[in-house]
């Protein structure tokens, strides 16, 4: 069985066991999944054809040598998306997948995340989904808060071009850089947060649900009121 049938099986039995019957888990199902995945590949390339400022701000940073990581990196990576959504979903900084293919979150918390999404009826097309650094740090190590420093101001034009109505902060080091709170992620989950003016809600990062699937329980309840805040103020 490949992982991504694995962690698919292991999502759909998680949300009936928490919240009963769902879709059963059949192959059709997975091929369904994987053929939303070809189709977010092809958005993704409309939507990065048709991102006029954003495009043009991504043409502007991608040689940044503001920091040692650009010396180190295989790819900048700017993010990607609707150039227009409403939901904004920040992560830590680029792994080796996403060094290596230029987009974030294209490994195995990647595919959790795309699950995730359309666990609430979204698509991977319809948000737009960024790192607080655009450049991956050797070896996976925890960014560094010069690189936070001089990384951010991107991320911030990035939310003004993009407006959504709502960020989600994945993880704690996401959470802990922007919201500058040395808070338990627990705690910070509690409450709506702003961020530059935005709605922020911090959840847990994929990778971490990956290691403790027992957290999933949590995020499903973050990830509902990721829906309810769309719904509500849509
Ligand atoms: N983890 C992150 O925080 N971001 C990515 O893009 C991939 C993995």
């Amino acid at each position: 069985m490949s992982d991504i049938y694995k962690e698919i099986k292991e999502f759909f039995i998680t949300q009936q066991v928490l919240y009963g019957p769902t879709r059963p888990l059949t192959r059709a199902v997975v091929e369904e999944v994987e053929r939303d995945e070809g189709e977010n590949v092809r958005s993704e390339e409309k939507n990065a054809s048709e991102s006029g400022a954003l495009h043009t701000f991504h043409g502007e940073i991608n040689q940044c040598q503001k920091c040692a990581l650009g010396s180190t990196r295989t790819h900048f990576v700017f993010g990607s998306g609707n150039p227009h959504a409403d939901l904004m979903l920040i992560g830590e900084a680029p792994g080796r997948d996403e060094d290596l293919q230029g987009k974030p979150f294209v490994g195995r918390a990647g595919q959790l995340l795309t699950l995730m999404l359309q666990a609430i009826g979204l698509r991977r097309e319809d948000v737009y989904i960024a790192n607080v650094l655009k450049c991956r740090p050797p070896n996976n190590r925890d960014p560094l808060p010069e690189e936070i420093a001089k990384c951010e101001p991107y991320l911030l034009r990035q939310i003004e071009l993009i407006e959504p109505r709502l960020i989600v902060a994945l993880g704690r080091i996401a959470s802990a850089s922007l919201l500058r709170t040395n808070l338990a992620l627990g705690k910070l989950r509690e409450e709506i947060h702003r961020y530059n003016e935005v709605p922020l809600i911090v959840t847990y990062h994929p990778a971490a649900l990956l290691r403790n699937p027992q957290m999933k329980r949590n995020a499903w309840e973050d990830l509902k009121k990721v829906s309810d805040f769309l719904a509500k103020t849509g």
